[in-house]
């Protein structure tokens, strides 16, 4: 349903829902009203959900979920309705833009945090809610070097992520913070990708992770990610397909914004791009695609040189078909120095390899690990030759 539908949104009406707990019923007064509480219902509660129709009378919805009233507690407000409406505009700008020419996203948003004071093992995304100048500083570096795109600080934001730093009940805070921050740098003219990395575990059968477990993991990060005002969700460095494919079905359950899928890819001693998982690049490109990716490529990488992205890239435009691809290389191969792990690739030779990646047919150019804004303003150039 899209996001654009929800108009004259009266959230009193909508708390008609109010008081609904598992297995319940929650009555809505007109199909409208209807339609928009089943968007609402697919963003707070998105695994079991009654669709339109599906209920007796029809003009109630059910409300099979486990989650209890407390979900409708954070209904969004007028105003973050009515922003999400204005990012719709967007969200369907963003994919016939990318039709028109090609696009620049962000560089790396860790390796900026430490340089702005963040502590080694200090969670990034705490700065979201304790620092957001800082965060918001990094992007809108990123945004006066000629990025396109801004990617929210987000990267950890899974519940099973934020666990480790003690943080799972901050999962919508933290995102919707994150998305908010970023948003308001990227400002009328550019994007933001909601960001999502890897949940941090092993789906089944090698960990003890079901699909329904993840799905509901990323619709509660990919919810507040939207509420915060994402224009699009990224799900990066991921190494196994199947997890692309929850998430991708989760960003899905959310609304429609586009999907950005990225994998980390790295060289086996056979010459081929393999994930840590082992999976192909045709594989995985064929399998974000078919589960509905919008744009579908590779970030970072183990120890992959400039030429080694260069022939990646055009494993990636070979698989990906019609489907456009993103090209986000770290600032050249890691070197370790003093135990340290840098990327030390200058702006001038990240600006080398645009367009050589564009030539190939890559959309759109980012960078990763060791990347800073002068990277990607010397980026900018060449991509808007
Ligand atoms: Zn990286």
């Amino acid at each position: 349903m899209p996001i654009r539908e929800i108009r004259g949104f009266d959230e009193a009406k909508v708390r008609v829902g109010e008081g609904a707990d598992a297995n319940t019923r929650g009555r809505v007064c007109s199909p409208e009203l209807q339609a928009e509480t089943v968007f609402l219902l697919r963003v707070y509660t998105p695994i079991i959900y009654g669709p339109p129709g599906d209920c007796d009378p029809p003009e109630e919805i059910c409300l099979r979920s486990r989650a209890s009233a407390k979900s409708f507690d954070f209904l969004l407000a007028k105003d973050e309705i009515s922003k999400q409406n204005n990012n719709s505009t967007m969200t369907r700008d963003l994919l016939s833009e990318l039709g028109k020419r090609p696009m620049l996203c962000d560089g790396a948003m860790g390796t900026q945090l430490l340089i702005a004071g963040l502590g080694p093992g200090e969670c990034g995304m705490l700065w979201n809610a304790d620092a957001p100048a800082k965060v918001r500083d990094i992007h809108g570096a990123y945004r006066a070097g000629g990025c396109d795109l801004i990617t929210s600080n987000t990267f950890g934001g899974a519940s099973s992520v934020l666990a480790r730093h003690g943080m799972e009940q901050r999962v919508g805070e933290l995102n919707r913070a994150g998305a908010a921050i970023a948003r308001e740098a990227a400002g009328e003219g550019g994007w933001v990708l909601g960001d999502v990395g890897p949940f941090g575990d092993f789906l089944e059968p090698l960990g003890d992770v079901t699909p329904a477990q993840l799905h509901a993991i990323f619709c509660e990060q990919m919810a507040a990610l939207i509420a915060g005002g994402a224009d699009a969700i990224l799900v990066e460095t991921m190494s196994d397909p199947a997890e692309v494919e929850v998430g991708v079905a989760a960003v899905r359950a959310c609304g429609e914004l586009p999907v950005v899928a990225t994998y980390a890819f790295q060289k086996t001693g056979e010459g081929e791009y393999r994930t840590m998982m082992g999976t192909s690049v045709e594989e995985a490109v064929v399998r974000a695609v078919q589960a509905g990716a919008h744009v579908v490529g590779a970030n970072c990488g183990t120890a992959l040189t400039f030429p080694d992205y260069l022939e990646l890239a055009r494993q990636l435009v070979r698989a990906a078909g019609d489907t456009p691809v993103i090209l986000q290389p770290n600032a050249g191969a890691p070197r370790l120095i003093d135990g340290n792990t840098v990327y030390l690739a200058t702006p001038e030779e990240m600006a080398a390899i645009v367009r050589p990646l564009l030539d190939a047919g890559v959309r759109i150019v980012g960078g990763c690990c060791g990347t800073s804004p002068a990277h990607l303003a010397a980026m900018k150039p060449p991509l808007a030759q």
